[in-house]
């Protein structure tokens, strides 16, 4: 018989997890006022809020950790990640930060300026409001296939072509500082972005005279996807991919929090010398030394070491595997979700879910909030709360699609675990016809709401 796949890894530390009654949801929820990132972590029983900062180190990544140097300047933690930095993504220079959001703070800082437009895929909810925030504009040029969230698309990350050069053309050069390409594109789904379209990208903003960032937290799984859907690209090394991948950017931000399995730190990557001795400037002033940046020594070391492993084919094999398990076993429940599977979670569609709920009742949240409720399994709305309002007339801005992303912490939970969450939203989609009612905001921020938002049932 053909052997079984199974993991690359097996587990030598194990933490405690809980299960609740759905009589204590309930009541948590009410105090949490329906917004699941007001819960305490312990009223969870498997945590699907996200896949950031939530990886189980290595045993060789903890190792790292105790050999950390925390010299304030030119640590030995720190030439050991410029190493790796150079020998994965080919660039010379980086700064590190406490984490992406940093790193684009810092580098925005630099290159972002009032009225700016930056052109980019589905742009990341941080990125957006580090624009919007400069008083610059994000526009979304992703593919419309993107959009349909049944049909497949090897790509559905990639930047359409037409609406990215109507927007160099139709706006002064000077205005456009940059495109931001996000690898893989989350807001679309975790969805990856082909080579071909990276190459064409990279040589439409040199035609035009910009820059290309990579927005690069899950770049990993998005050479995993080339690798396995790319023509070409099979019998190449992820580390080969990527480092191919990184010739058509020029600077590069990471939350490492993601794909470099830690659970905190970030940098920024530069081609150009210029550039970062200039960001150096903020960098020194809002995280750190350019040589610790945000970081001690040990997070350094371990975070140089979670690159190393994260761009291995069997650790991406395993991770992007348990993903689809998840998402193949909610299928066979008929469950409405996104396809293809996204690298890093499973989006169900949550307008086909719940038909009955009006969009200015935020679908998603409702979603959410009813799995929650059913099996203390926490995932997070990617929906009305979280595209948040248009800066300039104050309006929600509905999305094309209302999503709820049951994100998947890298090598931490088991195939049980996945099991017991597809039963868990089955339930739900079961009882899908009783759920007729949504929520109603009570209180929120300015920007980017969905943290702290205050809701309660219509
Ligand atoms: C997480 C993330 C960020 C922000 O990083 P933090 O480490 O959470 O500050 C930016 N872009 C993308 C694509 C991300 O996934």
């Amino acid at each position: 018989m053909e052997l079984p796949f199974a993991e690359s890894y097996k587990i030598k530390m194990v933490e405690t997890i809980r299960r609740s009654t759905r009589q204590e949801r309930e009541k948590w929820l009410k105090e949490a006022y329906y917004n699941l990132f007001n819960l305490r972590s312990e009223y969870v029983y498997i945590d699907l809020l996200t896949d950031s900062g939530t990886g189980a180190m290595s045993d060789k990544q903890w190792a790292e950790m105790m050999i950390g140097d925390e010299s304030y300047a030119g640590a030995s933690s720190y030439l050991k990640m410029k190493a790796v930095i150079k020998e994965l993504f080919g660039f010379n220079d980086f700064l590190p930060t406490h984490q992406g959001r940093a790193a684009e703070n810092v580098l925005f800082s630099l290159l972002v300026k009032a009225g700016d437009i930056i052109p980019g895929n589905s742009h990341f909810d941080t990125t957006k409001g580090h624009i919007e925030f400069r008083h610059a504009h994000a526009v979304d040029c992703t593919i419309d296939e993107a959009f349909h969230p049944t049909l497949y698309h090897p790509f559905k990350g990639n930047l359409d072509l037409n609406k990215l050069e109507e927007v160099l053309k139709s706006n002064p050069i000077e205005k456009i500082p940059f495109i931001v390409v996000t690898l893989t594109c989350n807001t679309s789904g975790g969805q990856p972005v082909s080579m071909e379209n990276l190459k064409a990208v990279y040589e439409m903003a040199k035609k035009y005279g910009t820059l290309v960032i990579f927005d690069s937290a899950r770049f990993a799984e998005n050479a995993y996807f080339i690798k396995t859907r790319e023509p070409g690209y099979g019998d190449k090394t992820i580390k080969e991919i990527v480092k191919e991948m990184y010739t058509y950017a020029d600077v590069m931000t990471m939350s490492s929090k993601k794909d470099a399995i830690v659970n905190m730190g970030g940098f920024i990557g530069f081609g150009d010398r210029k550039m970062y001795e200039e960001a150096s400037v903020y960098n020194i002033m809002f995280e750190g030394f350019v040589t610790y940046g945000g970081m001690s020594g040990r997070d350094m070391n371990a975070l140089t070491q979670g690159l190393l492993e994260s761009t291995e084919f069997d650790y991406l094999q395993t991770r992007i595997k348990q993903v689809e398990y998840l998402g193949e076993k909610l299928k066979q429940y008929g469950v409405p979700l996104l396809e293809p599977i996204g690298g890093h979670a499973v989006f169900l569609d949550a307008k086909s879910f719940l038909p009955a709920i009006p969009k200015e009742q935020y679908i998603a949240q409702t979603l959410a909030v009813e799995i929650y409720l059913e099996g203390g399994v926490r995932a997070v709305e990617i929906g009305t709360l979280l595209a948040d309002r248009d800066p300039d007339t104050r309006e929600n801005r509905y999305p094309a699609m209302e999503l709820v992303r049951l994100a998947i912490p890298r090598r931490v939970y088991t195939n049980s675990h996945m099991d017991y969450i597809a039963a868990t939203v089955a339930n739900v989609f079961e009882r899908r016809n009783q759920i007729t009612k949504g929520l109603k905001i009570l209180r929120e921020a300015p920007i980017m709401r969905h943290f702290t938002v205050e809701l309660d049932r219509v």
